[in-house]
């Protein structure tokens, strides 16, 4: 940093205005979110913590802070919902400053005609759904996280909803954009329907995870809403892989249901337990939306392709029960029932996403479940769903509780967890260690290996557009001078 911290705090008020600038330990302690809640709930702060919190409230104040910041080599970590995991907004380094943009929260503007809505990167995912819903329209893009994010970390992220088979993944809603970059330049990429004039800029910032700019305004995609016409379903069926080939043939079939979900009783049990299940049974079910007669065809179609792949049909209960449930997880963050229950269960619950073709998640879910679990005595639970599928593959959910040593290691304990699962999903050609939460400074240890011979683009790209890397120092790329082991992060995983 080329400036003392005092002056830095000094020029960020001139720039700014006071009250815009926090320092109060409190926010600062709290600044990169629910990233390691469990050593938090026992008062341990392994991070640095950041110079200050800055809030922007324009495009034009981030560009100014963000060219001091970039001449005076202090690093930024964007952040609006601060509702991310695997580490995405943690502070490695002293000379940080979080910059949040949840006050640009204003809806520019709905385009019915063209389907499309335009919004400050602040904008909370809920709030922009809530106003399209009542003129009969939806964004399709509903995460778990729904009444936490905000649209700004949504892109950067790479975020998926819940309803994604049949809307698509956020890479797919978004029209175009708008971002300031480290330099303080502000670039905007138009909402063209395609284009076909070269490589595709949005994909600079979707997924880029804030180390290459800031994200400023969003342009999405609108569809139709039709809540009366859903089709819904469930079904148990004898195992995990019988629930596999089912999930496998509606989807190369071409059926596009909007919710597509195959629980393991291990996750059924501890996330809703509202289906009982033998051991090795599984349960799965169905959501198809669009157009009435679209919707029915759909569902009977599935209906036909579980059943003959020995589904026992449950009715719709229990996909009601998720329908209302589904997003109850949320409630859980910043409750201090949950950090008390931290400290009583000595236990933490987390999940790891990744995704295969249909071929090699099979072997992944089994491998991670026969060769993970005896690594971990400390292991309380290890289960998994599938929930997004695609026509050339799916995800799997992975997700656990584990029993841990003490709040000084619990991060590097919960990491080697991660890791180990990591690594059975790279043994696979197709298998991908990141589907949605982004690479995070806890993932990035296998960027190496997750982009291959490509990884190398993912350097020049942050050399050419971050040169002084001051974006989110960690996030992407293992970067310069962060060495990783004053957070206890292994940044040798590799070697
Ligand atoms: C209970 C729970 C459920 C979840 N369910 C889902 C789910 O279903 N699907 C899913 O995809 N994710 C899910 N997540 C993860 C998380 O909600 C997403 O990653 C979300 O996209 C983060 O958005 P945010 O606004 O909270 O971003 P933040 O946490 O503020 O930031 C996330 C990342 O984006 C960067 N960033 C933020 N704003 C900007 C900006 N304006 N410009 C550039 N970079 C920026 C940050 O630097 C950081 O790297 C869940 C998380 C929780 C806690």
């Amino acid at each position: 940093m080329l400036v003392t911290k005092q002056q830095a705090l000094e020029d960020f008020r001139t720039l700014l205005g006071k009250d815009r600038v926090l320092t109060d330990e409190e926010s600062l302690k709290f600044g990169e979110g629910y990233n390691r809640s469990y050593a938090k709930a026992y008062g341990v702060y392994s991070n640095p913590l950041p110079i200050c919190i800055l809030n922007a409230a324009s495009k034009e104040e981030l560009s100014k802070v963000m060219k001091y910041c970039n001449d005076n080599d202090v690093y930024v970590i964007p952040r609006t919902g601060n509702s991310s995991a695997e580490g995405l907004l943690e502070v490695r380094n002293e000379s940080t400053v979080i910059l949040d943009a949840s006050m640009m929260n204003k809806i520019i503007g709905v385009d019915p005609d063209n389907m499309m809505v335009t919004c400050e990167c602040g904008v909370p995912m809920e709030r922009l759904e809530n106003l399209v819903r009542e003129k009969g329209l939806t964004t399709g893009h509903g995460p778990q996280s729904l009444p936490m994010a905000d649209i700004g970390g949504l892109v950067a992220t790479r975020s998926i909803g819940q309803f994604s088979t049949y809307y698509g993944g956020i890479e797919d809603m978004v029209c175009g954009l708008e971002a300031v970059m480290p330099n303080g330049e502000v670039v905007r990429i138009r909402s063209v329907p395609r284009r076909s004039s070269g490589p595709d800029l949005r994909h600079l910032f979707i997924g880029g995870e804030g180390a290459f700019g800031f994200i400023t305004e969003v342009t999405l995609k609108l569809f139709p809403f039709y809540p009366d016409d859903m089709w819904m379903g469930g079904y148990k069926m004898k195992n995990m892989h019988d629930g596999f080939k089912a999930l496998h043939e509606i989807m190369i079939k071409g059926y596009k249901p909007s919710v597509v979900r195959l629980y393991d009783k291990a996750d059924m049990d501890y996330n809703f337990g509202s289906v009982k299940m033998k051991d090795d049974e599984a349960y799965m079910f169905f959501v198809c939306e669009g157009p009435r007669e679209i919707a029915q065809i759909t569902g009977e179609k599935i209906h036909e392709i579980s059943v003959k792949a020995g589904g026992e049909f449950i009715g719709k209960e229990a996909v009601e029960h998720w329908m209302v449930h589904r997003n109850d997880l949320c409630k859980r963050y910043g409750n201090p029932k949950t950090a008390q229950e931290y400290r009583e269960t000595k236990t933490m619950y987390a999940t790891t996403e990744i995704s295969a073709s249909w071929t090699d998640i099979v072997k992944i879910y089994d491998d991670v479940m026969k060769n993970v679990t005896p690594k971990f005595p400390n292991l309380v639970m290890l289960g998994g769903h599938v929930s997004h599928s695609y026509i050339n593959g799916t995800n799997i959910y992975f997700v656990y509780r584990l029993k841990l040593t003490s709040p000084e290691t619990a991060n590097d304990e919960h990491s080697e967890l991660v890791y180990a699962i990591c690594r059975e999903v790279l043994k696979y050609p197709t298998g991908g260690c990141v589907h949605h939460h982004g690479m995070g400074k806890r993932r990035v240890q296998f960027a190496k290996q997750e982009h291959g011979t490509s990884y190398p683009l993912m350097v020049a790209l942050k050399d050419t557009i971050d040169p002084r890397y001051i974006m989110n120092p960690g996030a992407l790329i293992k970067s310069r001078g962060d060495s990783g082991l004053q957070t206890g992060i292994r940044m040798d995983i590799l070697e």
